[in-house]
């Protein structure tokens, strides 16, 4: 059976057809400029073992053209991979506040809809473009299922001296002020696939997601997620491509009182001038570390700095799950980065963690978990590259089938 995974922002729609039986993408695309002039789609597909590519340019007013032209790609002649349209029989969704009540994937009816709509306040950029997302799908697939996969799903297990901040209780009761964690999707994913791969069904873990957005979750025996570094929206925790991560709320107070920036200003810098390229110049990990083996003291500092904060979540993880067999890295940074995860697991001892730093450098890259703890090292270190679109198709599958 095959599963169309959709990824929809305010002008864009990433889509991946998957096969859930073999988890292999038959073809794949991202539409840009959704409603803008200039809007294209790159699409790709798999014909006779062959990775074929084509660009075109057309117009696309809106999201539901988008989905009729990407639907015309998935059955031409030339780029389809399926007879008809009416054979993707399920749509899966990427939804990212799914709030405190939707704790799983869900099949979309109206309230379902309506949930995601009454959330737009706690996830202004997101859940718009996706809730476009899934109205445009349900014009171009009236036959197909829809399904809604929450980033927040996973972590609805974080207890609430975890999830609460200490304000006064009306803004959690009333205003729904709490940690709600993201990346759900992925932590989930890296941490079954650390367990298969370790055969191992009571695994404590800490996952480590690095990409242009990055969190840590820890993830206790029964698989359950108990704590995450990005709290009520995606800004807090790790250092991040262009967001800064955890700061002190006075900084806010600061600026906006000492300095007369406007709450806009400063929700620019924090979220799209801070992180990577706040203090090396570039959001891109590979630009930085290049800088770092040049001897750039920007990029050695933003290095120390962003593995000093991997560090020191590890180390609290570790005490919240009062031990830890596995910590796992995934995502762009954390898949291909051998300085990152060297730096991270640097001067560890105390707590069990030996990286081997050959096994390191030789694993970068990985297709499949992979170790690279030394011989010694108490907790293991794996590599899992994450794939969340796969997972999405799967709870997708789970729910219809
Ligand atoms: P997202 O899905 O959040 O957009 P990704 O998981 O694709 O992000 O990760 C993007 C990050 O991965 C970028 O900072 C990029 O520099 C980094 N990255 C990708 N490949 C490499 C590599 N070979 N070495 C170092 N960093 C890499």
């Amino acid at each position: 059976m095959e599963i169309l995974v959709i990824n929809a922002g305010s002008s864009s729609l990433k889509y991946q057809l998957i096969n859930v039986e073999t988890g292999g993408v038959l073809a794949k695309g991202l539409a840009e400029r959704i409603g803008m002039d200039g809007s294209n789609i790159n699409h790709s597909w798999t014909k006779d073992g062959n990775e074929c590519q084509k660009s075109i340019t057309v117009e696309l007013p809106d999201h539901t053209v988008a989905f009729n032209v990407i639907s015309n790609l998935l059955v031409d002649g030339e780029t389809g991979v399926i007879p008809k349209r009416e054979d993707i029989k399920a749509i899966g969704h990427r939804v990212v506040h799914g709030g405190e009540h939707y704790t799983q994937t869900q099949i979309v009816t109206s309230e379902v809809k309506k949930a995601i709509e009454e959330l737009i306040p706690l996830a202004p950029l997101h859940n718009p473009a996706n809730l476009t997302g899934i109205n445009a799908a349900e014009k171009a697939f009236p036959n197909a299922i829809q399904v809604v996969v929450f980033d927040t799903a996973f972590h609805h297990t974080i207890p609430e001296k975890a999830f609460r901040y200490a304000i006064p209780e009306q803004f959690y009761r009333e205003d729904r002020i709490r940690a709600y964690g993201f990346h759900g999707t992925s932590h989930k994913y890296v941490y079954e696939q650390a367990s298969k791969y370790l055969n191992k069904n009571d695994l404590k873990a800490i996952t480590i997601h690095l990409g242009n957005g990055a969190s840590m979750c820890a993830i206790n025996e029964k698989g359950q997620s108990v704590e995450t570094s990005m709290g009520f929206g995606p800004l807090a925790g790790l250092i991040m491509g262009t967001r800064s991560g955890d700061i002190d709320p006075s900084i806010i107070f600061h600026m906006a009182e000492e300095m007369n920036m406007s709450l806009e200003d400063i929700k620019n810098i924090l979220n799209k001038q801070s992180g990577m390229l706040g203090i090396a110049g570039s959001n891109d990990a590979r630009d930085v570390s290049k800088l770092y083996h040049d001897g750039d003291k920007h990029a050695i500092l933003c290095y120390e700095m962003y593995t000093h904060r991997i560090k020191k979540y590890i180390g609290a993880y570790t005490a919240i799950l009062n031990g830890v067999d596995t910590i796992i890295f995934t995502a762009g940074i954390g898949e291909n980065d051998a300085l990152t995860r060297q730096l991270s697991c640097r001067d560890l001892l105390a707590l069990g963690i030996i990286l081997d730093e050959a096994a390191n450098t030789s694993k970068n890259h990985p297709k499949q978990p992979v170790e690279i703890q030394a011989e010694n090292s108490r907790v293991k270190i794996l590599v899992v590259p994450t794939n969340e679109e796969l997972e999405i198709a799967l709870q997708t599958w789970e729910v219809v089938k």
